[in-house]
């Protein structure tokens, strides 16, 4: 039987490669794209002997081309770390808005569906918490990280409009803090940062007086609310992520903790328009898709953790 075919944008990202594997698993065509900016071809490498995936080398902000059928696009290119588009704030508004523009014209020829990845940036730095999807949110747009707060809002509202305007079929996930293999040790965001220093037996960098909160989920579960969202017949924003709250400061503390370095923990600035607090409210994901989280965060430490350890640089 011929296999249904999905393009995810991003593939050699961090959630678009775990998403290509979870996609090749469940039996469908996978046809990867990524322009490489921010993605690892090695997080791909061992899917290139596969006949059921293929990559194309794109920058989605250009037109996109595929030819033949799609049954899903899934949009998960973008950088995706604070100094990461602190760095290519350009990029990042293109891809979230031109590339956006451009896979919902795709989408709409090939009759598919489409899921974007938004996130709780949208949320900026909230003043409800946890969460709800019916928060608007509390965003500088001018700020350093306003190229990526609005590229997402704008993101969500032109998705919205293809739904409304053309009946496309869409999806949208706002995505928590998520964790796991394959993040870029040097991406800049907390988990990475802390790892290496650890293993590395530098200083562990935390940022403010670490009494800001986020709430950190383990890949695999939230590439399983990815797949459930993208299934289900519900177009308007669910939030996935795992409410399990930590300060940041505990947070290093436990990877101090769990690595046994005796590297010591030390305060840095605290970047502009760092978010105080953050936590996904996953009433919706849980009535609607009837997911929750299953990993705790011990368990998804320890993962990500033998995950860095086997790379050149620790072994
Ligand atoms: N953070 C930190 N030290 C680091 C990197 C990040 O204290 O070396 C803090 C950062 O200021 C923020 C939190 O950890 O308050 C989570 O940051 P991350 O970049 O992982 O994600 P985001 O801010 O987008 O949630």
């Amino acid at each position: 039987m011929k296999k249904e075919r999905v393009l995810i944008t991003g593939a050699a990202g961090f959630l678009g490669s775990h998403l290509s594997d979870r996609f090749l698993k469940e039996g469908y065509h996978v046809i990867g794209m990524d322009n490489l900016l921010t993605g690892n071809i090695n997080n791909i490498a061992h899917l290139f002997p596969r006949e059921d995936f293929e990559f194309y080398h794109h920058d989605v902000s250009k037109f996109v081309h595929v030819p033949g059928e799609l049954k899903y696009v899934l949009h998960f290119a973008s950088p995706a770390s604070p100094i990461d588009y602190l760095k290519m704030p350009i990029q990042t508004m293109k891809v979230g808005s031109l590339g956006t523009l451009n896979l919902l014209g795709l989408t709409k020829a090939k009759k598919a569906r489409m899921l974007i990845a938004s996130t709780s940036e949208v949320y900026g730095d909230p003043h409800v918490h946890p969460q709800p999807e019916e928060y608007w949110g509390n965003v500088n747009p001018i700020g350093p990280r306003g190229v990526y707060d609005e590229a997402k809002r704008f993101q969500e509202a032109i998705t919205m409009a293809y739904h409304r305007f053309h009946n496309l079929e869409t999806r949208i996930v706002r995505i928590f803090n998520t964790y796991g293999p394959r993040m870029r040790l040097d991406d800049g965001r907390a988990l990475p940062s802390f790892m290496s220093q650890a293993l590395r037996g530098q200083d562990i960098t935390v940022y403010g007086d670490g009494s800001q909160t986020r709430s950190f989920c383990y890949v695999d579960d939230l590439v399983d609310g990815i797949y459930r969202l993208l299934l289900s017949d519900y177009s308007l924003p669910v939030n996935i992520g795992n409410p399990s709250e930590i300060s940041i400061k505990d947070f290093a503390e436990e990877v101090v903790a769990l690595t046994g370095t005796k590297s010591k923990v030390i305060y840095e600035p605290l970047p502009t328009d760092d978010p105080q607090q953050r936590k996904p409210d996953i009433t919706k994901a849980q009535n609607i898709l009837g997911w929750e989280p299953k990993v705790s965060r011990s368990e998804g430490l320890k993962i990500t953790l033998d995950y860095f350890m086997q790379l050149p640089e620790f072994k």
